[in-house]
């Protein structure tokens, strides 16, 4: 479809189907925010040992936390990802000059050290650097800011947030991966799968099959190489424009304003305490 990247998108909810097509790859995601995010933390209703909990049931072998510019990692979160068999790589999403950024494999140093985008060259042979929703609604995503530093991408993000309607021809304007697919195509760059998620049912949508030993530098290198396939399943249309209300609420509400913390995510929880 694009570079020689694979898709695969599921169409299936048969579990065997998941389990076939993961068979002999790692299965990760380096795109998951917990509650320890310092942005969206009121948004999210578990942490990250949740996360690793439930992660690990999906068959997730690899995973970076990559809360809003902050990296969420020490020793006893790793060993305890490593005990229910998953890798965990430190990471963040970046906010760089106003854009996001996703740093995997870096450390809170390198973090403070990153002020422009001209910066990532410094990170550029010990991270590995993936423009996230480039070309999805918001201030915060790169779009032309994405080809005009294309050199330090080494990957672009298919984002889960869209619908099977927004795939077809005649919709697909209003899909932000569209253009995502065209630039890596254009730019030979792999396209890795992740959820963003801010809600648990929002993992294992998305997410990126890498055929490399579970090693970290080993799974870096092959995400680099795109030896990866991503996999993909469009999200049900009503939580699709659930989720869409309460981001451009958010859009338009003023940090500031108290009520913007209490808008929900998905309206699902409109009437819990948040
Ligand atoms: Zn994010």
């Amino acid at each position: 479809m694009t570079n020689g990247a694979e898709i695969t998108m599921l169409k299936s909810k048969n579990s065997n189907f998941l389990v076939q097509k993961t068979k002999g790859f790692l299965k990760a995601d380096f795109h998951v925010h917990t509650k320890e995010d310092p942005f969206d933390s009121p948004y999210i209703p578990y942490t990250a040992k949740d996360l690793i909990r439930v992660a690990a049931k999906k068959g997730f072998t690899v995973l970076s936390i990559t809360n809003h510019h902050s990296v969420y990692f020490s020793k006893s979160i790793k060993d305890y990802a490593r005990k229910k068999g998953i890798l965990l790589i430190p990471g963040a999403e970046a906010r760089i000059k106003g854009k996001d950024v996703l740093l995997i494999n870096i450390k809170k140093d390198d973090l403070r050290r990153i002020r422009t985008l001209e910066d990532l060259e410094k990170l550029k042979d010990s991270a590995l650097i993936i423009a996230p929703h480039p070309f999805f609604i918001g201030y915060k995503c790169l779009r032309g800011y994405l080809e005009k530093y294309i050199d330090y991408f080494h990957a672009i993000e298919y984002c889960h947030f869209y619908t099977r309607q927004l795939v077809t021809p005649f919709f697909s304007f209003l899909n932000g991966n569209t253009r995502a697919l065209k630039l890596a195509k254009k730019y030979k760059k792999p396209l890795v799968g992740t959820s963003d998620a801010h809600k648990l049912y929002e993992l294992n949508t998305t997410y990126t099959l890498i055929n490399s030993a579970k090693k970290k530098d080993d799974i870096i290198e092959a995400v680099k190489k795109n030896k990866i396939k991503l996999v993909t399943k469009p999200m049900n249309p009503v939580l699709f424009f659930r989720r869409t209300l309460g981001c451009v609420l958010k859009e338009v509400i003023p940090e500031g304003l108290h009520l913007r913390k209490r808008i929900p995510e998905d309206f699902q929880d409109i009437f819990q305490k948040i």
